[in-house]
């Protein structure tokens, strides 16, 4: 189990977080959320030993995470964490980035073991490319290839798939995720993507100035988000009057309610309409099966 107790720190006099405190067993998923800012890869660089703690302690079962005061070399074997900068070697292929860590020793091992790795990220057209050509989407998944290539039991990953399109993220999403799950690798994702996090995170913290303002799971807070900025993590949403947080597609469009409205403007949202319309001097947000033509008086309900 990951332990961090009660952990503070700053870069400067003024704490980046304060009295962080939580645990995540081996091979679960720990989504860490919170605007930008709010101090997710700090603590992510703090869980992998990249700064000196003067207050708090974080272990990995029984051994405490010690920064560079103690460690000569940053890290621990058993521990790998992918960068928003992922720092790859830009003149070697994705092949050889991958298995540079794997024993020279076992060729066909390695081998093997880098084409497994490379099929979970689906870079299997690029095996023999050189790092330096690749889109910033394909280096981020090297990287996290890269990271798994060991076989750590802890993974640290910092908004993982902000660069790759969309095109390609869910189902790289599922791979990742799933391979990590299969293997008993603890992860703690930093995002401000719920498609990192719904589906895949068995819990969930958020960050914000400088605390954790709410922990559980993404179920959870979904169902009941507490604030607005939990809320606004995961959906449109209003704050109504006696009613508190109503995301966008809890509000119906009715015949007839005490509650009306007037259209402002509306946006094509795939599988809805958002319609902005205005309420007792104010916008509220509701999903629309089919589109409302601006200024039409309209009755909602609560669902
Ligand atoms: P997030 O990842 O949530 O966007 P960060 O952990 O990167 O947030 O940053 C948290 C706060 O710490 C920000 O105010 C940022 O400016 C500050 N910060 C981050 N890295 C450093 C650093 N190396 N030196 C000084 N301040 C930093
Ligand atoms: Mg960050």
């Amino acid at each position: 189990m990951l332990q961090v107790k009660d952990v503070s720190f700053g870069y400067t006099k003024t704490k980046v977080l304060k009295a962080i405190t939580f645990n995540v067993e081996a091979g679960k998923n720990l989504a860490i959320i919170g605007e930008s800012g709010s101090g997710k890869s700090t603590l992510l660089k703090l869980i992998y030993g990249e700064h000196d703690l003067k207050q708090g302690e974080i272990f990995w079962k029984d051994e405490q995470i010690l920064g560079p005061e103690y460690n000569l070399v940053i890290g621990y074997e058993f521990m790998k964490y992918v960068t928003q900068e992922f720092d790859l070697m830009p003149y070697t292929s994705v092949e050889e980035n991958i298995g540079k860590y794997l024993s020279r020793f076992y060729p066909e091992e390695k081998q093997k073991r880098t084409h497994e790795l490379i099929a979970v990220v689906e870079l299997e057209a690029f095996a023999k490319t050189k790092v330096k050509n690749l889109s910033g989407g394909q280096k981020q998944r090297v990287a996290i290839a890269r990271a798994l290539a060991k076989a750590p039991e802890v993974l640290l990953l910092d908004e993982p798939f902000s660069h790759i399109d969309n095109f390609q993220k869910q189902g790289l999403r599922r791979n990742v995720f799933n391979y990590l799950k299969s293997n008993n690798i603890a992860c703690i994702v930093a995002t401000h993507d719920k498609h990192d996090v719904l589906g895949f995170a068995d819990e969930m913290i958020v960050l914000n100035h400088s605390k954790i303002i709410a922990k559980d799971t993404p179920q959870n807070l979904y169902n009941n988000p507490q604030t607005p900025l939990i809320a606004s993590f995961f959906d449109e949403f209003n704050v109504i009057e006696n009613h508190g947080i109503v995301y966008a597609h809890q509000i119906k469009i009715v015949e007839h309610s005490d509650l009306k409205a007037v259209v402002k403007t509306s946006y094509f949202n795939g599988n809805s309409w958002l319609i902005e319309a205005e309420y007792n001097s104010e916008s509220i947000f509701i999903a629309h099966r089919v589109n409302v033509q601006k200024n039409e008086q309209i009755f909602f309900d609560l669902v």
